[in-house]
């Protein structure tokens, strides 16, 4: 027996989620919002994006970002205690004036090779830096630098900074991640010193993303995984889903550019398991524009393929 919905589909009546059996609420028609609008997913922006087109102008391009159906972001560009050259609580007053939700926030500590003797700096830049996305109210911290990681004793080094971070942010109840870029997918053989350039690949040893992964408190350190730059890593995205279950609450979704252009991408795949294994939040990431047209217009057709495909939720 078919149900309602099916019923109501094949009547051509269900063209917008939500809208059968209840007409536009009085405050949607006063603003000329359509059904379609409120329908919108809960589909998030990385900031980076936009580059120049949304510093130059901040407030309005905030307002041009929930415009086009974005409901949260993920910023970039925190340094020296401020978002550019605004004052973190002025930031958060902006997104809150243009209806938009600081989920996260992209820093990096300013220091790349970790080591016993500085761990105590790095962990005092995380305290400090907590403080202000208390003001800015993210959800998530994530470092999107890869520091380095020549061999094993880096790594280990890495992992204590990284559960460090986590236990920090954690007392704020903010969550502590770490984004990927394609460099994680090298390996390092125990006993010997890789210095990461991306002309020398080691072909046995270990991934330096699954030290990452292993070395790091589940409950202290998510994984906020780049899945293009885990395929340009020559790496599965779907594979580390299975492999490392509840490891990736959060995504970066992004192509070489316009998201689904390429074809290199298998979003549906990526999204179906994302979700089986505890999908929370995901942004878009664009870079690399091929088309004669705005970062804005790049993000607007992300933000359409995302809305319009049937496996994102
Ligand atoms: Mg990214």
């Amino acid at each position: 027996m078919e149900t309602k919905r099916e019923f109501l589909k094949k009547l051509g009546l269900l063209t917008v989620g939500g809208m059968v059996g209840g007409a536009m609420t009085p405050a949607m028609a006063a603003k000329g919002t359509s059904g379609a609008f409120a329908t919108n997913k809960n589909i998030g922006l990385q900031i980076y994006s936009l580059g120049r087109e949304l510093t130059d102008d901040v407030p309005n391009g905030l307002k041009k970002i929930a415009e086009i159906g974005y409901k949260s972001i993920e910023l970039a560009g925190y340094r020296d205690r401020k978002m550019g050259k605004i004052e973190v609580a002025d930031y958060r007053k902006m997104a809150d004036d243009a209806g938009l939700k600081i989920t996260g926030s992209h820093v990096n500590p300013p220091i790349r090779k970790y080591t016993k003797d500085n761990m105590g700096e790095i962990a005092d830049f995380w305290k400090q830096t907590v403080e202000d996305h208390i003001k800015l109210g993210v959800a998530t911290l994530v470092q999107p630098g890869m520091p380095t990681i020549d061999n094993h004793e880096d790594a280990a080094n890495v992992c204590e900074v990284f559960n460090k971070a986590g236990e920090i942010v954690k007392e704020a109840d903010i969550k502590w991640g770490y984004h990927n870029h394609d460099r994680e997918f090298q390996k390092i053989v125990k006993g010997e010193s890789t210095p990461q350039t991306s002309s020398h690949r080691s072909q046995k040893g270990d991934v330096v993303y699954d030290l990452m992964l292993n070395g790091t408190d589940p409950k202290l350190v998510f994984f906020e995984m780049d899945v293009y730059w885990t395929v340009m890593g020559q790496n599965d995205p779907l594979e580390y889903f299975e492999k490392y279950p509840g490891r990736f609450p959060v995504l970066h979704i992004k192509d070489r550019s316009i998201l689904g252009k390429s074809g290199m991408m298998n979003f549906r795949n990526i999204f179906t398991k994302a979700y089986e294994n505890g999908l929370e939040e995901f942004y878009v990431e664009l870079e690399n524009i091929k088309e004669d047209i705005t970062q804005f217009e790049g993000v607007k057709r992300c933000f359409t393929y995302l809305n319009k495909a049937k496996f994102v939720k």
